[in-house]
């Protein structure tokens, strides 16, 4: 069969070329600038999400009808004298229609099945580490989603590498690595930060690890090619600074001193042999039999580590990600080189540990990879001391030991915007938001210190999955783990990010989310600043109004303590905390904030309320005629229930039965240790069992508005929703 050859409707023939061509200069401008993002917000939070009851749904569909339109203009404008091949005649074919009917009725299908998924922009949702998706978010990974391309390689996303690299650099600035002032290239050797979206946090750390691997045993690999290849001769004579302020001949250097170097010298080794005339392809070849990413871990042992034979190691607290044991596995070095370190009863990292376990290692000469500092942590949103930890780790490179810090901030990163300056804006009201505490502001200020950071565009950006990102404070730092020469000279344009990293396809679209809800709402006091201090604020209020739950029939222990805990007050200094408390969940937000504004005390009781951010881990513990219930084994089944009438592991027919969602997890004292369980058995009146772990509820608070309803707070109805859950658990468990 033949088919009439069609031309497309051509409405808006010329000035689509011109405008294209105008566009692409202005951004060629732009980018010629360090960063692409520059500038302050505008508008309020409610302009920026679908809304618990798709509010502003006209919206949205007019920006997705808009992005449609656009993508056709852009089909039909490459060589819109080609032919067509489904045509009106064709479309009328009763095949053609068949094929419509069944694409239609199976998306119906998907559409019914869709509606027994997890609501997470309901303001009962108080589980994941999400809530609504921004709509520029959404608006962006819709648009770019139809363009298709993949970030793998600059031919495939001209257009979304570039947004990738500018939403690295905004990335980069919002968690405080210095990139360079406008319009500068950077000076030769000045160290400059580099950022790249990954598919999330898992993959990011992923890639911290790698990297801290590789240039762990750079200079030792390089010692010993510059010793056997003639190639490299000239570089006999290279000199690298160490840690007493003297230099010395890398080729003269013990072992463990070249594993102990500044990684900023070692990520720079390329660019120095440069000046010795040894360009990075000559380098990349001549490495080939001496770098850990081509012998692997155990011939490099074998050849160049006789002298240091112990296998290394890497440290994050107790409280760190499962992906940092993934990532041993994958880089083999095995799980067991992670060497979990304990946290202090606020779930923070226990330096006094790290400095016992780093006088081992270093009276062991067993190499350290890094230490990770978990900037938020998954269960408790705990922040830990990363600026004690780079003053320790000063502290031990004078003794000789270096290694690399990596904050694992994918929940926490976002949170570092409520420190970052307001732009002159117009405020339309006071809205309610609580600051971060004085020493969490300080974890925060030293985050720029650390050498990596992973931050979760798709947890504290609000922006769909997958949005995962890697920061390196030193670009050079990610030429370690490009299996390819690296790039000497980094430009802001440069034209591919696909070759670092874990992945290979990867989607442009997730760039183009991440770049529209950047340039929408921004990393500052105006944008997420404000979404994440609302968020806060009510955390707070739930915090208060958790500790202060009264019931006949269980009572709550909150795992983050109250001023008066913490001093170990006795029980009327206890009560008269809790009355005060329980003055600010009467209050609305109005005469709460008048409150605060008015009386210091209050404002520092309400300060110190809460986790480090703005999720609560609490549990449960039910009443007997004898007073509270002693025995574990029992609690556990209690708020096991309670989790599982108050989440949907199973798509639900009673979807709508569901009153509150909360997530749940377990203090395993394997992991958390007996001291650190005992005292949260202690703190909830059971008897703690030495092979039991603790389970316990999580509420995490990312709808910045769940205290402003129009019927006011909605975290009254939340409280009654999990009395009623609770109360049902024991009925069920005839407790
Ligand atoms: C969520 C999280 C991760 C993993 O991120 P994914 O995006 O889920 O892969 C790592 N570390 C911390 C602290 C996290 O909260």
């Amino acid at each position: 069969m033949t088919l009439p050859i069609q031309q497309p409707a051509a409405e808006t023939p010329l000035p689509l070329a011109g405008r294209r061509a105008h566009a692409r200069a202005a951004w060629d401008q732009e980018l010629r600038a360090p960063l692409g993002l520059e500038g302050a917000g505008a508008g309020i939070p409610e302009a920026w999400f679908l809304g618990p009851q798709a509010e502003n749904l006209e919206l949205l569909r007019e920006l997705i009808g808009t992005a449609m339109d656009s993508h056709a203009e852009f089909r039909r404008a490459f060589h819109p004298e080609d032919p067509t091949h489904i045509t009106p005649a064709l479309r009328r074919s009763p095949e053609f229609q068949k094929g419509v009917d069944r694409l239609r009725t199976e998306t119906a299908t998907l559409l019914e099945k869709l509606q027994m998924s997890a609501p997470f922009a309901s303001m009962r949702y108080q589980g994941h580490m999400l809530w609504d998706q921004a709509m520029p978010a959404t608006v962006g990974l819709f648009a770019g989603l139809l363009y298709n391309q993949n970030n793998v390689a600059a031919e495939a996303s001209p257009v979304t590498t570039r947004l990738e690299i500018e939403a690295g650099n905004d990335l980069c600035r919002m968690l405080g690595y210095a990139v360079p002032p406008d319009g500068q290239r950077p000076a030769p050797g000045q160290v400059v930060p580099w950022g790249h979206i990954t598919s999330g946090g898992t993959v990011a750390n992923i890639e911290a690890l790698w990297a801290a691997r590789n240039l762990k045993f750079a200079a030792v690999g390089l010692r010993a090619a510059i010793r056997a290849v003639p190639a490299l001769a000239a570089a006999r004579t290279l000199e690298v600074p160490l840690w007493g302020g003297d230099r010395g001949r890398l080729l003269e250097l013990d072992t463990w001193t070249l594993l102990n170097l500044d990684i900023d010298v070692v990520a720079g080794l390329p660019a120095a042999l440069a000046a010795f005339g040894i360009t990075p392809d000559a380098l990349t070849e001549a490495m080939v039999p001496y770098a850990v990413q081509n012998t692997g871990l155990m011939g490099f042992y074998r050849n160049f580590m006789t002298d240091v034979p112990e296998a290394p190691v890497f440290l994050a607290p107790a409280t760190g990600h499962y992906s940092w044991p993934k990532a041993a596995t994958l880089l083999g070095l095995g799980q067991n080189s992670l060497l979990v370190q304990r946290v202090d009863h606020d779930a923070r990292l226990d330096l006094e540990q790290v400095e016992t376990t780093l006088d081992i290692l270093l009276r062991r000469r067993i190499p350290v990879l890094a230490v990770v500092a978990v900037i938020g942590s998954t269960e408790e949103s705990a922040v830990d001391p990363l600026a004690g930890l780079l003053a320790l780790r000063e502290r031990f490179r004078a003794r000789g030991i270096n290694f690399a810090v990596h904050a694992d901030a994918a929940w926490g990163g976002y949170f570092r915007t409520m420190l970052r300056d307001e732009h002159e804006r117009d405020c339309r009201k006071q809205i309610p938001a609580a600051a971060m505490s004085p020493y969490v502001q300080a974890q925060y200020a030293a985050l720029g210190q650390a050498d990596s950071i992973t931050v979760d565009p798709h947890k504290g950006g609000y922006i769909p999955y997958p949005a995962g990102a890697l920061c390196y404070r030193n670009a050079a730092i990610r030429d370690a783990i490009s299996l390819r020469a690296p790039v000497v000279f980094h430009s802001q344009a440069e034209p591919t990010v696909g070759v670092y990293g874990v992945e290979g396809s990867k989607p442009g679209a997730a760039a183009a989310a991440v770049w529209l809800a950047h340039r929408v709402i921004r990393p500052d006091r105006s944008g997420y600043g404000r979404i994440l201090g609302q968020c806060m604020w009510t955390s707070k209020r739930m915090f208060a109004r958790l500790c202060t739950l009264d019931d006949p029939r269980f009572a709550v222990t909150l795992f983050n303590r109250t001023p008066a805990e913490r001093a170990h007050g006795r029980a009327e200094e206890l009560a008269a905390e809790r009355a005060l408390i329980r003055r600010f969940v009467d209050l609305d937000n109005t005469a709460l904030s008048g409150l605060l504004e008015e009386d210091a005390a209050a404002r520092d009781l309400f300060g110190q309320l809460g986790s480090d951010q703005v999720i609560l881990a609490f549990a449960l513990n039910f009443r007997t005629a004898e007073g509270l219930n002693t025995d574990l084994a029992q609690v556990n089944l209690f708020n096991e229930r309670v989790f599982s009438l108050c989440s949907m592991i199973e798509p639900r027919a009673d979807f709508g039965g569901i009153d509150l969602m909360l997530t749940s997890s377990r203090f395993d004292p394997a992991v958390y240790g007996h001291r650190f369980v005992n005292a949260f058995c202690a703190r909830m009146g059971v008897r703690p069992a030495s092979d039991l772990g603790v389970d316990f509820l999580i509420s995490t608070t990312m709808d910045p508005w769940t205290t402003e309803t129009n019927s006011g707070d909605f975290l009254a109805v939340l409280e009654q929703a999990l009395r009623r859950a609770a109360h049902q658990a024991l009925d069920e468990l005839g407790l």
